[in-house]
């Protein structure tokens, strides 16, 4: 921590601030500059905020200059973690995509969402069973008939589930069907929940909260971790801005800023942050190139009968789009593409080629071409019919 004191404060209002940390423990180093002092304090930063020096007379600022999330931080942890989920790793050496269905409708439907999703490269299955939804008219999710039909389509598919838990009290009854445990932006403070997941014993995917700063993210990731769990990966998934085109914006600095902060992982979920079908390929691009581990979208076998979110759910064409980009942007950035139809665990740090003709880990003169609408047709095996 550092107090800075104002240009006109004299001896006895530094040796008042030097005695004051002294008297709790700490320790004071004064450094007199041309024109202000500033004092940098060693020892416990929790206890130097409670003496409130910012109210003695001459102080200027008090800074912090250690981060307040412990656990979570790259400060005490420099090397990035790695999280698995039901065995698929989520990571700096891989790329992680998980997809399904907004919501848990019925059974045919999430296995029919999950085959879709397979089928498009994800590895992991989303689906709400219990949704949070803004309006309490709007579906509420089937609850634990919906966790019987993901554990159902586990069973069929052979992937992993994520859902999301809204309330302290289902943690256990959801922690016993799922695979990674979802926080949504709108419990992303919701402290007795952060808690109790960090006590289920799984994986947690923790959300931004839509009005949360990056501070404030990687605080509620504390919460979880000081419960004995590290296993946490960070979701960006839009903030609320005065824009109206979309329905969040996407933050796409928080991705690099969060891995310079935190050793978490961070994946992208470019449906709900856009909320527009059209925008999850371009987004999903954007947020593979600015480094994200992975994304979570939404795909629905007739978004226009979905019960919840249709409007951003894949199929067709834009799920094609997306199974390409998924595969052939992050080799680009030294990352394995963990996809379904790939070999499982390649040599981290060896990215295979985008063009199969192409030397290992070359990048190929125009990478944009490499995922338009062409290069399917440039030898690129196909991952769903055409
Ligand atoms: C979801 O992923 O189903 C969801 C409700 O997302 P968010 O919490 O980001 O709105
Ligand atoms: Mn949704």
């Amino acid at each position: 921590m550092v107090v800075v004191m104002s240009t006109d404060a004299d001896e006895a209002q530094i040796d008042a601030v030097v005695d004051r940390v002294n008297a709790a423990g700490g320790e004071a180093f004064v450094s007199r500059g041309v024109s202000r002092t500033i004092i940098g304090l060693v020892g416990d930063v929790e206890q130097f905020q409670s003496l409130n020096l910012r109210a003695l007379p001459g102080v200027t600022e008090v800074l912090r200059v250690s981060v307040p999330y412990k656990l979570v931080s790259r400060q005490n942890h420099p090397r990035m973690s790695t999280v698995y989920v039901g065995g698929v790793p989520i990571g700096p050496d891989s790329f992680t995509l998980i997809a399904g269905p907004c919501a848990v409708e019925t059974a045919e439907q999430t296995l029919a969402a999950a085959q879709m999703a397979k089928a498009a490269g994800a590895v992991l299955l989303r689906g709400g069973a219990f949704k949070p939804r803004t309006s309490p008219y709007a579906f509420q999710g089937l609850g634990r008939a919906g966790l019987e039909i993901l554990a159902e389509v586990r069973a069929e598919t052979g992937l992993p589930v994520v859902t999301e838990v809204v309330d302290a009290h289902d943690v256990e009854l959801v922690a016993s069907y799922a695979d990674m445990l979802q926080v949504g932006t709108r419990n992303m403070a919701n402290f007795a929940l952060l808690q109790a997941v960090g006590e289920a014993g799984r994986p947690v995917l923790l959300k931004r909260g839509m009005s949360a700063t990056v501070e404030e993210w990687l605080m509620a990731a504390e919460y979880v971790a000081q419960r004995g769990n590290l296993d946490i990966v960070l979701c960006e998934r839009g903030i609320r801005t005065f824009e109206t085109a979309t329905r969040n914006t996407l933050d796409i600095s928080a991705i690099p800023i969060a891995h310079g902060l935190s050793h978490l992982p961070v994946v992208v979920d470019p449906s709900h942050a856009g909320g527009r079908r059209d925008l999850v390929v371009p987004l999903s691009k954007a947020a593979i190139a600015a480094g994200a581990d992975g994304i979570i979208v939404d795909v629905h076998p007739t978004p226009e009968t979905a019960l919840c979110d249709g409007p951003q759910a894949l199929v067709n064409d834009d799920l094609r789009a997306l199974a390409q980009a998924v595969r052939l942007l992050p080799p680009l950035l030294g990352r394995v593409p963990h996809l379904e139809d790939q070999p499982r665990s390649p040599k981290a740090g060896t990215a295979p080629a985008a063009d199969p003709a192409a030397a290992p880990g070359s990048v190929p003169a125009d990478a944009t071409g490499a995922v338009g609408a062409t290069a399917a047709g440039a030898g690129a095996p196909q991952l769903i019919p055409q």
